[in-house]
């Protein structure tokens, strides 16, 4: 995708203010003023793949509020399994790496919804300008690699049931409402497990009455129970992730 940064749009739509993302809310304005002008609204759509292994990041996107991507590792027969979650508390795209370097995971939309565009040249050059912002997303790249993390050990020791929990916790948090779109299809797919795995699964925390099912819908019924119920992963990463960037709102 190219954008258009000499033309910027001039009346943005609420989902795509800065507010809308808390990554983008917590620069400071001075340097929010640099980096206003470069970004271009979006619709992502759900499925949609927005860098393959391989491919060139470069654009860099900041998920609105209710706009999930998910970062999934594929192996070569083609299977696929998600390493992280990024909603309205961050960005993907030229993060990690700097500049327009090759992908090593696939990035798709889990959550359809608005986001804010950035050629990741143009925020490479923006962080070598301002010490600031480029803490700021160092940071961010620390929570984000924190994540990653947790994520080697979560597939490695916890049982299914307790991730799949704390992945319905973590699409909660940026779904921003009770009913979450998935299919279970989906759900084995980003927990790398096979279909009837995640239909057990599924099954035994609607029996524990922390989630209902609903035809390619799940609803969170008793997200305090689910929390209880999820490994201790999830509250690892929120808890890192406020500890590196308290400025920003999950
Ligand atoms: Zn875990």
């Amino acid at each position: 995708m190219t954008i258009d940064a000499a033309n910027p749009p001039s009346d943005l739509k609420p989902t795509h203010k800065r507010s809308a993302n808390r990554l983008l809310a917590a620069v400071r304005r001075g340097d929010y003023d640099l980096i206003e002008r470069h970004l271009l609204p979006v619709e992502l759509a759900r499925g949609q793949v927005l860098f393959e292994p391989g491919d060139d990041v470069v654009t860099t996107h900041f998920p609105g509020p209710r706009t999930m991507v998910s970062l999934l590792i594929v192996t070569r027969d083609g299977r696929e399994v998600e390493a992280a979650t990024i909603g309205r508390e961050g960005a993907i795209g030229g993060i990690v790496s700097a500049g327009n370097k090759p992908a090593y995971g696939r990035a798709v939309v889990t959550i359809p919804g608005p986001a804010l565009a950035i050629p990741t040249a143009t925020l490479e050059t923006l962080k070598a300008a301002s010490p600031a912002f480029s803490d700021l997303f160092s940071r961010y790249a620390d929570a984000l690699l924190a994540q990653l993390m947790q994520s080697v050990a979560c597939n490695a020791l916890h049982s299914v049931e307790a991730r799949a929990s704390r992945w319905l916790l973590a699409t909660h948090d940026r779904a921003g409402e009770a009913i979450i779109h998935l299919t279970q299809e989906s759900l084995a797919e980003m927990l790398g497990v096979q279909r009837t795995t995640v239909t057990g699964v599924v099954q035994s925390l609607e029996e524990r009455g922390l989630i209902r099912r609903h035809r390619g819908r799940v609803e969170v019924v008793d997200r305090r129970g689910l929390e209880r119920h999820a490994c201790e992963c999830y509250a690892a990463v929120e808890d890192h992730f406020a500890l590196l960037l308290p400025e920003v709102d999950l």
